[in-house]
């Protein structure tokens, strides 16, 4: 049989082309390189160590956090004729032994393990007598940090380099956050291997964001007027609001079903299988459900509450639309959303620069709610990608928003940006433009710059809104030293010579009460 990628591609998975960066990848893995993986969700990352699996002589071993999925991807594969198998507590100890010995005996070409199994004793001299074609890492963000994937057992995968040099490794994540990307490249050896980045477009999604007035009314009309007896998925922020809203939906005619982690395995299972593979099902669920689900129709994701950065945001709403065909991401956000948000933040364990990162990613989002222009453009930008046209195809675009010329405001917040000397965050600024009294500008001389008290006229959370807007609009960016400090972009020239005016949200300007953040 001729077992060239191609061909592998064809004859076992039934696709005619490779997509995006597919063949080189596997090129890569088959030559028996390393590399990292970075593809939107959908983008097609199974593939990249699937069909290396199949090309080199051996096992892959793909591990994977997500053990109520392993039983379905492996059904998948032995479908097509591919030798799977699985390795996780779900096992029985037979079971186990049968998949252990066909490893032995070289009758597998691909086995999943979840990771705290692969670091057991046991696992690893298993692995070490048997043929391996390469280790696939997936859900690779989970070695860092600063996601909110953590597993501390990711981060004893660097045990595959020192134990098996001579295997190949693929890390492929979703994530494209920047720190992440580095985060990963360190921890699981990867520095000096090929990244393979894939644009973060999904153009066929229609980014909707709008100011939570009536939820309930406001969820109602999308799902009645423009996704009638489609499948999608509800994200809340609550299990109790998961709960409350699944069961409103069931009274209003629609076949819901709530997901959370705090219910019984078996009924999360459940209601995940018929998600799955009945049609038309809305899944009301909390950030607990979606990790790794293939389902290629889900037609829309609704946001209920604000998610709690730009990734998790791209991430959630990228399981939309999989297919290709039409799909919408809508979200509903409000200032209690950025309450809660900042309370969850300020009672989680991690270190203050922690803490500061994540303000920072929660201010970025509502950055992303608060721009006046394309949406598209804003969140391409956010993770390095300059898209010079809007793109005609997010709410922004379809129906322009209101706006005040915030020229003179934007000015005034530039120049006190450039003559405090680029490195303050948001609230050090806003005091400079208040003319507030206080120590802090006494120490740095800053009651005496001429930008000092130019600002009175819009109060600190408008203000606050205004520098947001700012950053969502590639006009200032926030250093990437992670204290928030705010600096001037290259953009900004045509603005402060006077050449170009600014329009910001207006519904904003005279805003609600957002609460002082702690930091940044
Ligand atoms: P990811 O893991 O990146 O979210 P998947 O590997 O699950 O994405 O692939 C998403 C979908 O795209 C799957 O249904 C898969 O079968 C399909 N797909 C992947 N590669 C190709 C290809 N080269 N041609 C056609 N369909 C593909
Ligand atoms: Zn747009």
């Amino acid at each position: 049989m001729d077992t060239s990628p191609i061909s592998v591609l064809q004859h076992v998975f039934g696709y005619d082309d490779f997509r995006g960066p597919q063949k080189d990848v596997i090129d890569t893995l088959v030559s028996g390189q390393d590399c990292l993986v970075l593809m939107p969700t959908g983008g097609g990352k199974s593939l990249c160590y699937q069909i290396p699996a199949l090309v080199r002589e051996g096992t892959g071993i793909v591990i994977s956090p997500l053990i109520a999925l392993m039983q379905d991807q492996v059904n998948a594969l032995r479908e097509l004729g591919v030798r799977a198998g699985f390795l996780n507590s779900t096992l029985g100890f037979d079971q186990v032994r049968a998949t252990e010995q066909a490893l032995l005996a070289g009758e597998i070409d691909l086995l999943y393990i979840a990771p705290e199994r692969l670091l057991q004793d046991r696992t690893l001299e298993l692995l070490a007598q048997a043929r391996l074609a390469l280790f696939a890492i997936d859900e690779a963000h989970c070695v860092s940090q600063w996601g909110h994937d953590f597993r501390s057992d990711y981060l004893k995968l660097d045990i595959l380099e020192q134990r098996f040099p001579a295997v190949p490794r693929i890390a492929l994540t979703a994530t494209a956050d920047q720190r992440t990307r580095v985060d990963i490249q360190q921890r699981l050896g990867l520095t000096q291997s090929p990244a393979f980045i894939s644009g973060f477009d999904r153009p066929n999604i229609l980014y909707k964001i709008h100011p939570k007035q009536q939820p309930r009314k406001q969820l109602l009309a999308f799902l009645r007027e423009e996704h009638p007896g489609q499948a999608g998925i509800v994200y809340c922020l609550s299990r109790k609001k998961v709960e409350q809203t699944a069961e409103w939906l069931v009274q209003q005619g629609f076949n819901a079903l709530p997901y959370h982690a705090g219910l019984p395995a078996d009924v999360r299972q459940n209601h995940q299988q018929r998600f799955l593979r009945e049609d038309g099902v809305i899944m009301v669920a909390t950030i607990a459900f979606g990790m790794g689900i293939d389902k290629p129709d889900v037609r829309f994701v609704v946001h209920l509450d604000l998610p709690k950065s730009i990734e998790a945001y791209y991430q959630e709403t990228g399981r939309a639309g999989r297919d290709g065909e039409p799909s919408t991401a809508m979200l509903l956000y409000g200032f209690e959303d950025v309450v809660k948000l900042r309370q969850m933040m300020a009672q989680s364990q991690g270190s203050d620069e922690h803490q500061r990162y994540e303000q920072q990613r929660l201010n970025a989002m509502l950055g992303l709610c608060e721009i006046t222009t394309c949406r598209r453009q804003a969140l391409l930008r956010y993770f390095g990608e300059e898209h010079t046209e809007p793109c005609g195809h997010c709410d922004t675009c379809l129906e322009p928003v209101e706006t005040w010329d915030a020229t003179e405001a934007v000015r005034k917040a530039l120049s006190c940006v450039y003559r405090t000397g680029q490195r303050f965050g948001a609230n050090h600024i806003i005091d400079v433009l208040r003319g507030s009294d206080s120590e802090k500008l006494r120490r740095f001389g800053h009651d005496r710059l001429s930008t000092y008290g130019i600002g009175t006229e819009l109060s600190a959370n408008e203000w606050r809104s205004v520098l947001r807007q700012l950053v969502a609009n590639g006009l200032l960016e926030v250093d990437p030293e992670g204290f928030g400090g705010l600096r001037l972009t290259e953009a900004c020239r045509p603005v402060l010579r006077g050449d170009q005016t600014v329009a910001l949200r207006k519904d904003l300007a005279k805003s609600r009460s957002a609460p002082k953040p702690k930091t940044g």
